[in-house]
C-alpha cells in the first residue's frame, strides 16, 4: 500500500508530508490493500473526523452519550411484535453520528469492546423488565456482536456475570454477527460461540447472503437464525436475482432448522412476497422504525390491547369445489381465468392452486382473511361457475402455495395420462372416474389432494 504527498521545501514541513503520505496510505489499506493513492484534502477532512470520532468514542459510555434503539422484529404473517433489535446511537456534544460511520471505527480501535458491553448489559435489563411486565408473551432482544468482541478474552464471563446480575434469561437473547465476521475465523469464532451457546444464549448470522458462507462451517456453528441482508429483499421485486437467492436462502435455512428473519422490509410487496416463501420473521420500515424503548413498549402494549384472543389477523385459507357453466371448457377461456386470476391475486397478496377436471373446479385460495373471503363472494357471483360450494376454511399458519400465481392443473385426461405408468395396467381403473365434486364431500381427503401438489415448490414442507 503506497501513499504519495507532493509538496514543495519552502511552502512544507517534511513532518507534514509524511504524515499526509501516511493518511493516503490508510486510505489504499482501507480499500483493501494493494495499491496506491495521492493524498488530497478530503482525505485530510476525513482523517481529522476519524480522530475526532476515535477520541470521543473512548469516553462515550462514562458521558453517558450512548443510547439505544429498539426496532420491532414482527412475525411475517400476523406482523405481531415478537422480537427487538437493539440498535446504538451516540449523541456527542457536536451532534448525532451515525452508526454506520462510528461502528467501524470503534471496532479498529476496539472501543467497540467496552460498547458492546454496554449494550449487551442494555439488552439483559430490557429483557428481565419486559418479562416481568408481559410474561412469556415478551419479545425477544437480538444484540448486534462484533468479531473484535468474539475476540476479547474475558468476553463469556463478562455476559454470564451480566445475565446473572440481571436476571435476564439467555434464551431469549439473540446474539447477531455478520456473516463476513464469522467466516472470517471460524476456528476461533465456533470456540467462543459454543461457549456463548453454552449459556443458553442463541445465534444469528446478520446480513447473510453478503459474505461467503462455506456449508461445511455454518452446520458446525451452534446458530439458530438467518437474517437475510437488506440488499436482497430491496431486490425482490426488481431483480429475479435477488428473488432466487432469498428463495435459496429461505430453502437452507428451513433444511437446517434455522428460523428466517427478512431486514429492510420497507413495503407490502415485498412482506408478501417474503411471506409467501416462508420467512419467519421480518423487520422493516414497513413495519416499525427503530424506537425509544418506552415508544417500544407503548406500540407493543397498544398492539396488544387491540388483538382480542382468536382474533385472525393472520392467514386465512378455503378451499371450495365448483363446476363450469361453459362445458365442455375450451383451453383458451381456461387460460384466460387463470391469467385474469393471476393479475388480481398478485395484487390481493392470495396464493394457491386450481385444479380442472372435467369442467369441475377445486381451488385452495390463501391470504389475509378479508381478501380471501372478498375473493369467495366474487367467486360467487361469478357466472362462469356453478354450485360453489366452500369444502373446508380456517385459520392457516403457513402458506402452502408460494407462488402469486394461481397453480393450475388441468387433470381432464386423467392424472395417468401425463406420466407413463410403467408396466402397471391401470386400465381397469380408468372407468372409476375421480370426481372433484365427489372429493369434495371429505375436507380431509381435498385438503391432502390439493395440498398434494405444492410438492416440488421450494421452502415449503
Ligand atoms: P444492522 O445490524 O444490519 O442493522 C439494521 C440497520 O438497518 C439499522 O441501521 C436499521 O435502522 C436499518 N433498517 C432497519 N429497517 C430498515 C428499512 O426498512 N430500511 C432501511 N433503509 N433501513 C432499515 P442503523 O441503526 O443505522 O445501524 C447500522 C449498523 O450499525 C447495523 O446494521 C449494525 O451493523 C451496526 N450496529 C448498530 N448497533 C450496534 C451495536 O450495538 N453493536 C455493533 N457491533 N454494531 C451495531
Ligand atoms: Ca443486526
Ligand atoms: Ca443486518
Amino acid at each position: 500500500s503506497i501513499g504519495v504527498a507532493i509538496g514543495n521545501g519552502s511552502t512544507h514541513a517534511s513532518d507534514d508530508l509524511l504524515r499526509s503520505a501516511d493518511t493516503a496510505m490508510y486510505a489504499v489499506k482501507e480499500k483493501g490493500r494493494d495499491g496506491w493513492q495521492f493524498f488530497n484534502e478530503s482525505l485530510q477532512e476525513k482523517a481529522r473526523l476519524r480522530l475526532s470520532i476515535t477520541n470521543g468514542l473512548r469516553n462515550a459510555v462514562e458521558r453517558n452519550e450512548l443510547s439505544v434503539r429498539f426496532q420491532p422484529i414482527v412475525a411475517a404473517d400476523s406482523g405481531r411484535i415478537m422480537g427487538a433489535e437493539l440498535l446504538l446511537r451516540w449523541h456527542p456534544p457536536e451532534g448525532e453520528i451515525s452508526p454506520a460511520i462510528f461502528i467501524p471505527i470503534a471496532e479498529m480501535t476496539g472501543s467497540i469492546v467496552p460498547i458492546g458491553t454496554w449494550v449487551f448489559r442494555q439488552a439483559c435489563r430490557a429483557e428481565a423488565q419486559w418479562r416481568q411486565r408481559w410474561g412469556e408473551q415478551a419479545p425477544y432482544l437480538s444484540v448486534n456482536l462484533s468479531a473484535r468482541q468474539l475476540d476479547a478474552a474475558t468476553l463469556v464471563d463478562e455476559f454470564a456475570a451480566i445475565m446473572a446480575e440481571s436476571g435476564a434469561d439467555p434464551k431469549r437473547l439473540l446474539l447477531e454477527i455478520t456473516e463476513t465476521a464469522l467466516m472470517a475465523d471460524v476456528e476461533t469464532n465456533l470456540r467462543v460461540l459454543r461457549r456463548l451457546a453454552d449459556l443458553g444464549l442463541r445465534v444469528a448470522v446478520d446480513d447473510f447472503g453478503t459474505g461467503y458462507s462455506s456449508l461445511a462451517q455454518l452446520t458446525r456453528l451452534p446458530v439458530d437464525v438467518l437474517k437475510i441482508d437488506r440488499a436482497f429483499v430491496d431486490g425482490i421485486d426488481k431483480s429475479p436475482e435477488s428473488r432466487t437467492v432469498i428463495r435459496a436462502v429461505i430453502g437452507l435455512g428451513r433444511a437446517l432448522g434455522l428460523k428466517l428473519v427478512a431486514e429492510g422490509v420497507e413495503n407490502a410487496a415485498q412482506r408478501r412476497e417474503l411471506c409467501a416463501l416462508g420467512c419467519d420473521f421480518i423487520q422493516g420500515y414497513y413495519f416499525h422504525r427503530p424506537l425509544t424503548e418506552q415508544d417500544f413498549i407503548d406500540t407493543l402494549a397498544r398492539e396488544q390491547k387491540e388483538m382480542l384472543p382468536g382474533d385472525q389477523v393472520g392467514l386465512y385459507f378455503a378451499i371450495y369445489v365448483s363446476q363450469s357453466v361453459q362445458q365442455p371448457l375450451p383451453s383458451q377461456t381456461l387460460d384466460a381465468i387463470v391469467q385474469q386470476a393471476r393479475t388480481a391475486n398478485l395484487a390481493n397478496g392470495i396464493t394457491g392452486c386450481l385444479i380442472v377436471q372435467d369442467g369441475c373446479f377445486m381451488q385452495m385460495l390463501e391470504g389475509e382473511r378479508t381478501a380471501v373471503l372478498a375473493l369467495m363472494d366474487k367467486i360467487r357471483a361469478d357466472p362462469r361457475h356453478s354450485g360453489v360450494r366452500i369444502v373446508i376454511e380456517g385459520a392457516a399458519k403457513r402458506r402452502v402455495f408460494a407462488e402469486w400465481g394461481m397453480v393450475l392443473r388441468d387433470l381432464t385426461q386423467g392424472v395417468l395420462g401425463r406420466s407413463d405408468p410403467g408396466d402397471i395396467d391401470f386400465a381397469p381403473w380408468q372407468q372409476h372416474h375421480i370426481s372433484l365434486l365427489d372429493l369434495g364431500q371429505d375436507a380431509r381427503t381435498s385438503y391432502a389432494y390439493i395440498t398434494g401438489y405444492a410438492g416440488g415448490q421450494p421452502g415449503f414442507n
